[in-house]
C-alpha cells in the first residue's frame, strides 16, 4: 500500500488517462465545476440503485445521487420504460402535449399550494425566471438574497455569494449587475428587514434549508420571519427548492417548514433526475405574469417572457411524471430521511471514535460532511451546525484534507458529491447504509494515518 494519491493514480489509471483527453477538448476535462477534482476525476460507466461503476469497473456507493437529483435512485425501471416509450414517440414535438398538463397537475397534486407552474430546463433557469417574474410584478430592479445561498449559475447570483464577498464568483459579470443585487449577512433577519425597507426590492430569494443546500441551516422562526418582512414591504418570496423540492415531503420544504412563500423554483427530484427538467410555479397572482393577456400594451411592456428550445420536452416530461406520482403519497422521501438519519449515526460514531473533529449532517435526506483540526468536537448534528462560524460550515473541508479525503473514499468506493455533499434516495437500504459506514470510516482511518486530520488512525 502506498500513500492515498499514489494509490488513487494507481487504481484509477484509466480515469487519468481519460482526463488527459478531456483536458485536450474541454478547458480543464470536466463540463461542471464541481466535477473539478485532485489528481483527476473518476469517469463513470453506468448506475442502479444507490450504487455506479467506472469505466474500469469499480464500484461505488453513489452519495452524489445525481448532484442530488436522483430520488429514485440510478436506472430505475419506472423512469426508463416512462422515458424510452416517450422517446419512441417523438424526442420533441415543439408543441404542447398532454404530458405537459399532467406534469402540472401532479406539480400542484405534490405542492397543494402552488397555482401555475412554468417548466424550463434547470435550476438555473428556475432561478431566472423567477427573479424575472418578480421584477415584472413589481416594476422594481433589485432582488435581495442571503450571502452563500446558491441560486444558479447566472450573472445574478455570483454576486457576493462566498467569501470574499466583495469579488464576484466569477470574471465576466458587468459591473451593473451588482446594482440589481443586495446580499444580506446569511441568516440575519435584521439585514433582511434592512434591505427591504429601502423600497426597490422585487423579490427576496432563498434555500429555504439554509445556504449551499443546507450547508448552514436556517430555522422556521427565520423562514417565518423573512414571510413577515415580505408581506410587510410588498416583496415576492422566493423559495428555491431546487435540492429541496419533493424530496424533504411531497410539497418540499415549503411543507416540511410550514412556511409558504409566493413562487418557488424546483429542478433536480422534480424529474428523478431525467436531464431537462425544472419548474417554477406558485401564486397565480404572480405566475399569471408570464401568461398572455387581451392587453397589447401590457403583453409588450409587461409581461414576463420566457421560451426556451426544450422547455417542458417530453422526455423530463415523462420521466416527471413518472417520479411524481411515485412520489407524491411522501414515502420515499421518508424513507429516504431514515436512511439519511441512519448514516448520521454511523459516520458520527465513527468521527468520535477516532476523536477526530467533524460531523455529518443535514435535514431529511440531505447530508452534509466537515472535517477539520480547528472545529469543535461535537458529534451532534443538529448541535455542530450552530456552533461554528457560517464561513467555517461554508468551506467544508480544507485542503490538503480535502483532496487525500475524496481519493481515500474514492478508493475504498464511497462517491460523495465534491467530497462533502450527500443525499439519499429510494434505492438505498439499512445494508447499504451499513456498508457505506463501513467503507467510510475505512477512508476517515486513512486521512487520519496520513496526518490530514488528528485522531486514532
Ligand atoms: N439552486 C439550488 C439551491 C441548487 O442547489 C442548484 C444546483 N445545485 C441550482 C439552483 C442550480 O440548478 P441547476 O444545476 O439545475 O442549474
Amino acid at each position: 500500500m502506498g500513500t492515498i494519491l499514489e494509490d488513487y493514480t494507481k487504481k484509477f489509471g484509466a480515469s487519468q488517462a481519460m482526463f488527459e483527453r478531456a483536458s485536450k477538448v474541454a478547458p480543464g476535462g470536466v463540463h461542471h465545476d464541481v466535477r473539478i477534482q485532485n489528481p483527476f476525476p473518476i469517469f463513470m460507466d453506468h448506475g442502479l440503485g444507490c450504487r455506479k461503476w467506472d469505466i474500469q469497473g469499480n464500484e461505488f456507493i453513489d452519495m452524489g445521487c445525481g448532484h442530488g437529483s436522483l430520488i429514485l435512485g440510478h436506472s430505475n425501471p419506472v423512469i426508463i420504460k416512462a422515458v424510452t416509450d416517450e422517446a419512441q414517440k417523438f424526442m420533441h414535438p415543439a408543441d404542447p402535449t398532454e404530458l405537459d398538463v399532467r406534469w402540472a397537475e401532479l406539480v400542484h397534486e405534490c405542492t397543494k399550494w402552488t397555482e401555475l407552474a412554468r417548466f424550463v430546463l434547470s435550476g438555473t433557469e428556475a432561478d431566472h425566471l423567477a427573479f424575472r417574474v418578480a421584477r415584472a410584478h413589481t416594476g422594481k430592479d433589485v432582488i435581495a438574497k442571503f450571502r452563500g445561498h446558491f441560486h444558479g449559475w447566472h450573472d445574478y447570483n455570483m454576486i457576493e455569494y462566498l467569501p470574499p464577498y466583495e469579488f464576484p464568483m466569477s470574471g465576466g459579470i458587468p459591473k451593473a449587475i451588482a446594482q440589481t443585487m443586495r446580499a444580506c449577512k446569511t441568516n440575519d433577519l435584521d439585514a433582511v428587514e434592512a434591505a427591504l425597507k429601502q423600497g426597490d426590492v422585487a423579490g427576496f430569494v432563498l434555500e429555504p434549508d439554509g445556504a449551499l443546500g443546507g450547508t448552514v441551516p436556517t430555522s422556521v422562526e427565520l423562514l417565518k420571519g423573512i414571510r413577515e418582512l415580505c408581506t410587510k414591504y410588498g416583496v415576492v418570496l422566493i423559495f428555491d427548492e431546487v435540492i429541496t423540492g419533493f424530496r424533504f415531503a411531497p410539497g418540499g420544504a415549503t411543507e416540511w417548514f410550514g412556511v409558504t412563500p409566493d413562487i418557488a423554483c424546483y429542478a433536480k427530484a422534480i424529474c428523478g433526475g431525467v436531464p431537462g427538467g425544472a419548474a417554477v410555479a406558485g401564486k397565480a397572482e404572480f405566475m399569471s405574469d408570464i401568461a398572455v393577456r387581451a392587453d397589447a400594451d401590457w403583453n409588450r411592456k409587461k409581461r414576463a417572457r420566457h421560451m426556451g428550445t426544450f422547455s417542458a420536452n417530453v422526455l423530463a416530461a415523462a420521466g416527471g411524471i413518472a417520479t411524481l406520482e411515485i412520489l407524491k403519497d411522501g414515502k420515499v422521501q421518508d424513507h429516504a430521511a431514515k436512511m439519511a438519519d441512519l448514516l448520521k449515526v454511523g459516520f458520527n460514531n465513527a468521527i468520535r471514535e477516532a476523536g477526530a473533529a467533524g460531523v455529518l449532517y443535514g435535514t431529511r435526506s440531505t447530508l452534509r460532511l466537515i472535517l477539520g483540526d480547528d472545529l469543535p468536537k461535537i458529534y451532534d448534528p443538529v448541535e455542530f451546525p450552530k456552533a461554528v462560524e457560517i464561513d467555517r460550515l461554508l468551506t467544508n473541508v480544507k485542503e490538503p484534507l480535502g483532496t487525500n479525503l475524496y481519493c481515500a473514499q474514492m478508493l475504498e468506493g464511497i462517491d460523495i458529491l465534491g467530497k462533502t455533499h450527500g443525499w439519499t434516495n429510494a434505492a438505498w437500504t439499512e445494508a447499504d447504509v451499513n456498508e457505506a459506514v463501513a467503507r467510510w470510516s475505512r477512508a476517515l482511518h486513512r486521512v487520519i494515518a496520513e496526518g490530514y486530520l488528528s485522531g486514532k488512525a
